[in-house]
């Protein structure tokens, strides 16, 4: 592992921060923080954490010791000054002469010593930063060093590759136990650049922020080196192939996760899978069950991860059979979780709440490591925790053998109050874990959509014939959204398209199969290709989309809503619009008719009758000549209904929002055009 430090960034960082009151000793923590914060094999989404001590000085103008420490909520990759808040340093030493303190004795001392009332907690590893007198600390949980640190010899092979650089800490919870240990640790020996913790992870320390940063860079290549030299890669054969593609296998495990969810969990949860090759290595080798029921590489990752992984069987051709052995081990899997509470939590005097007990790994022979969460961030985060520990414990084994934490330390963490408090308690959103795909998703009505959705809490996929238009309208709907290249008059570029879908997230939960387009010419002078080509988008390609739809719902097993953007034309024809109209109302039909035969699935289906919207089918050119040919200006045109106001993309986004989530509403038209007695259902 190479040092990113550069003398021109350090004065760059000196000068940016500087300008906005950081001094050189914050500017500098930050700036090193961010290069341990940068790179996966070091630290994991707010992993880790980094601290200076320096001056501050306070209403009186006098200076004042503090300790700048990581704050909770902070990510070092993107860490600011703000993210290191000061604490007076003082009273935090001398915590260390008290025989014990509570956690929540820890967290108050902490808070009443913040320089700023307002700044964010500051680490739970606050107190070994405060106790150890060293200027620069740096910590990270080092893939390469956790290899060797959960080694059933670990302090013996840690004191002969290092020799006297760095001092053991055996294992003891974060918090105050933990920096007594490491200070008492760091004064019997002197001369140490650093602190290895075993099960837990590394402390590097300095006089300079350089110095303190590139000890730990050291002290990781020191492990990478050693370890590199212990691999044979000819050890590792990859046997299990899997028969099904992964955009057939996700759904079914999603729809297994929901149906073991019960009344314990939401049924929904969003998928990601990671197919690396250590990811395929890990999954694939004959020893993976015993592997994935060691444990966590750091307690730190049991909080998103849960102790274990799901294993499952390599998915066969026959993915009814396959999904039996899943739903089985999935049982299994919950009824173990259970029993280990149970057993930890009566030695805890029965004090605690159960989580629920679902995975939120899943090893899955020849697909890779899935990651499980209520939204594709937090399912992210936990697969790439997985691929994390996936390397890591590859490591491990080629050096010796893993053995991580044991169960009741390991339960410590996951149920230790500030660790959960790092998860955040927010409500979810309404569509929070549900997968919404919408076709012609680049126009106006889609765009909008998309939005829409995303706001709710959906993950969101915008398909649209148009590569340029999709990618523009699923980056204005959220970060996490997926452009999706897709011809909906062709069902294999449909089916491709779910695929993808099913494949970035898990499945689809809501279709809205909104492309169309309008052509015009009086009926009986038509030519047949162009009735038909407005029956092939405004009819056919919204079956091709329902069949897939239906497809996929039905491999998940946890029902769904299937939306369709129809028109006030199915109703209410217009002059010169009859191609439009009769496959629109053909479309009506076909709404209804697969609201007759899925409503036993729980598949909601319903339709939406916009009318007068301003995109791609109802121009700026098309509005003011109609407004002129009916003797009105174009707001008036535009607000002719009976709320006399302009309907717009967003109010047809809304209405798409409100069908996904009636839960007891199915075969409905719902009108949205501002009102309109012609158009009404009748
Ligand atoms: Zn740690």
């Amino acid at each position: 592992m190479n040092s990113l430090w550069d003398d021109a960034e350090a004065r760059g960082a000196i000068a940016l921060w500087g300008a906005k009151g950081a001094n050189e000793d914050e500017a500098l923590r930050t700036y090193t923080a961010r290069l341990l914060g940068c790179n996966p094999r070091l630290v994991l989404h707010g992993g880790g954490n980094t601290s200076v001590k320096t001056t501050a000085r306070d209403l009186f103008g006098e200076d004042v010791e503090v300790l700048c420490v990581k704050g909770s909520g902070w990510d070092l990759a993107t860490i600011e000054p703000a993210g290191h808040p000061a604490v007076r340093l003082a009273p935090l030493s001398r915590l260390r002469t008290l025989a014990a303190l509570t956690d929540e004795a820890m967290v108050n001392a902490q808070r009443q010593n913040l320089m700023d009332s307002a700044a964010p907690n500051p680490s739970v590893e606050t107190l070994l930063h405060a106790f150890i007198p060293e200027k620069f600390i740096d910590h990270t949980h080092a893939e390469a060093v956790l290899a060797l640190a959960n080694q059933p010899d670990a302090a013996g092979l840690i004191a002969r590759l290092y020799g006297g650089r760095v001092a053991c800490v055996h294992y003891v919870m974060p918090g105050f136990g933990l920096a007594r240990l490491a200070a008492d640790v760091y004064d019997a020996n002197p001369g140490i650049e650093g602190l290895i913790l075993i099960h837990h992870g590394v402390f590097s320390f300095g006089a300079t922020a350089r110095e303190s940063y590139e000890r730990m860079i050291d002290l990781v290549t020191v492990a990478e080196d050693f370890i590199a030299g212990r691999k044979s890669p000819a050890k590792i054969q990859r046997s299990a192939v899997s028969l099904a593609p992964a955009a057939d296998v996700m759904p079914v495990l999603r729809g297994v996760l929901g149906a073991a969810a019960g009344s314990e969990a939401p049924p929904r949860w969003i998928l990601d899978r990671r197919s690396d090759e250590a990811a395929l290595r890990f999954v694939d080798d004959a020893r993976l069950a015993d592997w994935a029921a060691r444990g966590v590489v750091t307690p730190d990752h049991v909080i998103r991860t849960k102790r274990f992984p799901l294993v499952v069987s390599v998915p066969a051709g026959d993915l009814a059979s396959w999904r039996a052995d899943v739903e089985a081990a999935l049982g299994r899997y919950v009824a173990d979780y259970k029993a280990c509470f149970e057993r930890q939590n009566a030695r805890l005097g029965g004090i605690k709440r159960r989580l629920d007990p679902l995975p939120r790994v899943i090893a899955a022979p020849g697909l890779g490591l899935v990651g499980v969460g209520c939204n594709a961030g937090e399912a992210g985060i936990a697969a790439d925790i997985a691929q994390s520990w996936a390397r890591t414990l590859l490591d491990a084994e080629a050096v010796g053998r893993f053995a991580p934490l044991g169960e009741a330390d390991t339960f410590d963490m996951e149920y230790w109050s500030l660790e959960q408090a790092k998860l955040g308690k927010s409500a979810e959103r309404r569509l929070e874990r549900h997968v919404a795909l919408i076709t012609g998703g680049g126009g106006a009505i889609g765009a909008a959509t998309a939005r829409a959705f995303a706001q709710e809490g959906a993950q969101v996929a915008v398909l649209d014939v148009d590569t340029e238009a999709a990618g523009v309208a699923a980056k204005a709907a959220d970060g996490a959204a997926l452009a999706v290249q897709c011809d909906v008059t062709d069902p294999a570029s449909v089916a491709t398209a779910f695929a993808r879908v099913c494949e970035r997230f898990g499945g689809v939960d809501i279709v809205v199969s909104n492309a169309g387009s309008a052509t015009t010419g009086m009926i009986a002078h038509l030519p047949d290709a162009t009735l038909r080509s407005s029956f092939d988008l405004n009819f056919f390609a919204h079956q091709t989309v329902a069949q897939a739809a239906i497809g996929v719902f039905k491999a998940q097993g946890l029902g769904g809503a299937l939306l369709f953007n129809v028109s006030k034309q199915a109703l209410n024809p217009g002059v010169n619009f009859g191609a439009y109209g009769a496959s629109k109302a053909a479309l009506m039909a076909l709404m209804r008719q697969y609201a007759l035969e899925h409503g036993a699935d729980g598949v909601r289906v319903n339709a939406l009758n916009p009318d007068r919207i301003r995109s791609g089918l109802l121009t700026g050119e098309m509005i003011s000549s109609r407004a002129a040919s009916r003797g009105v200006d174009e707001a008036a045109y535009m607000a002719g209904n009976l709320l006399r106001r302009e309907v717009t993309a967003r109010d047809v986004a809304q209405a798409f929002v409100f069908a996904a989530l009636m839960s007891s509403t199915t075969g409905a038209v719902i009108t949205v055009d501002g009102g309109n007695v012609a158009a009404m259902v009748r």
